[in-house]
């Protein structure tokens, strides 16, 4: 076993492979760009397989394959996809950094155990993304662009047509109608991949702003004759409706939504169970061979009323596809950028070859939810 230089901060990174996740938070490329921040890298083997790297291409970088024990006992921080289990935050030594996506808004008791076992934990969901400095660590953009890049070809490929307009000898063939609802960055990438597809596509969203941003990629912007302008949300994002506009909401989206043949939802509200757009009825009311992929579905529930995380064909022969997984279905890009966002956010704690939170930044004050007493101006953890 090779001696790790001294006066570096060790970053461990595990395999997180499962059904559901084939990304990895490291990749070779930038085990290179950390050596040169002064950070060493230890990777559990295998970890990058799914997403296609070989141990021996992250060792040919300048990292260390290891074995889950050493990797928990020597790394100053460790890198998540997703967060640490229970039973692994248990054996952490006290100090030690995590940097995932720690669903700090909705689980207080997880944030509260990383707490009590002395760990700093940076939560990714926390990252202030209107900060210019904070671009190249916004995970939620990077993953949310692949998702919504394969959200459009799950519906194409489950669809029983053609997407684009074709005209054969036999006859022509419309183009598929694509609605997309929530048109963040997820549905900005689902309008532009549905399109090269052949698609005719409109979509929707409650910011106003949204609407400039889906014509100039070709899309018709779907008016539901509905103003929710008002108390929109910080930061330009979209607020919680209030249940009666919920309601109304859902009405129009419904009765809307009967023309098309592929519904594709991605909308969210940061922290918050996911808006319920297109209820029962709305897919009811879609006509048999329809497919509708719900990117926000989740145990909570999705965009769409009836959702499960997996396939389902309705008793109208409607194809409903709860899909929360998508960018994992795209694990080379998707883990290239996810390793470059986790990679900025520990590079930006590391000073003089130490990792420090200055809770007088604003970066490091939002994103650190354990660990770092709030109220004290300068806290300097880990070795
Ligand atoms: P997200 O994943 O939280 O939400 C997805 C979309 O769903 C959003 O556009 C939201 O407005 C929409 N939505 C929420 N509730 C809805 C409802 N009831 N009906 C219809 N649509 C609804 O957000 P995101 O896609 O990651 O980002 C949203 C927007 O934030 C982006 O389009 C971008 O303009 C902005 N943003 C800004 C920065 C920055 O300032 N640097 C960084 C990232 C994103």
């Amino acid at each position: 076993m090779a001696e790790l230089p001294e006066g570096s901060v060790v970053f461990g990174v595990f395999n997180e492979t499962s059904d559901t996740e084939s990304r990895v938070a490291l990749t070779p490329d930038i085990v290179t760009r950390l050596k040169k921040s002064g950070v060493t890298c230890l990777i559990e083997t295998r970890a990058g397989e799914m997403a296609g790297y070989t141990d021996a291409d992250y060792a040919g970088a300048g990292a260390e394959i290891a074995e889950p024990a050493r990797i928990v006992a020597e790394a100053d921080a460790l890198g998540f996809v997703d967060r640490p289990s229970p039973a692994l935050v248990e054996q952490l030594k006290p100090g030690t950094w995590i940097i995932g996506m720690l669903g700090s808004f909705t689980d207080a008791d997880y944030v509260a155990s990383l707490e009590r076992r002395g760990l700093v934990a940076v939560a990714i969901e926390r990252l202030p993304r209107q900060l210019s400095s904070a671009q190249s660590m916004d995970e939620m953009t990077s993953q949310n662009s692949v998702m919504g890049y394969k959200a459009a070809l799950v519906a194409a490929n489950a669809y029983g047509s053609f997407l684009p307009m074709m005209t054969t000898a036999a006859g022509t063939i419309r183009p598929a109608k694509v609605l997309i609802l929530g048109a963040g960055i997820a549905g900005l990438q689902a309008i532009g991949t549905a399109r090269r597809l052949g698609g005719v596509v409109t979509a929707y969203d409650v910011r106003p702003a949204s609407r400039g941003e889906v014509e100039s990629l070709g899309a018709k912007f779907l008016d539901l004759g509905l103003d929710f302008s008002a108390g929109q949300g910080e930061g330009g994002y979209a607020r919680a409706l209030t249940p009666e506009e919920q309601a109304a909401q859902q009405a129009a989206v419904d009765e809307k939504a009967a023309g098309f043949d592929i519904v594709i939802t991605t909308a969210k509200v940061p922290g918050r169970k996911p808006p319920v757009l297109l209820t029962r009825a709305g897919v009811d009311g879609l006509h048999r061979g329809a497919v509708v992929v719900d990117c926000a579905a989740s145990d909570l529930g999705g965009n769409v009323e009836g959702s499960i995380v997996g396939e389902q064909v309705t008793d109208g022969g409607v194809k409903l596809i709860g899909a929360p997984y998508l960018a994992s279905e795209v694990p080379t890009t998707a883990s290239n950028l996810l390793a470059r966002n986790v990679a900025d956010i520990l590079v930006h704690f590391v000073h003089d070859g130490r990792l420090a939170a200055d809770m007088d930044q604003e970066l490091d004050r939002a994103m650190v939810v354990a660990g770092a007493p709030a109220g004290q101006p300068s806290a300097e953890t880990g070795k």
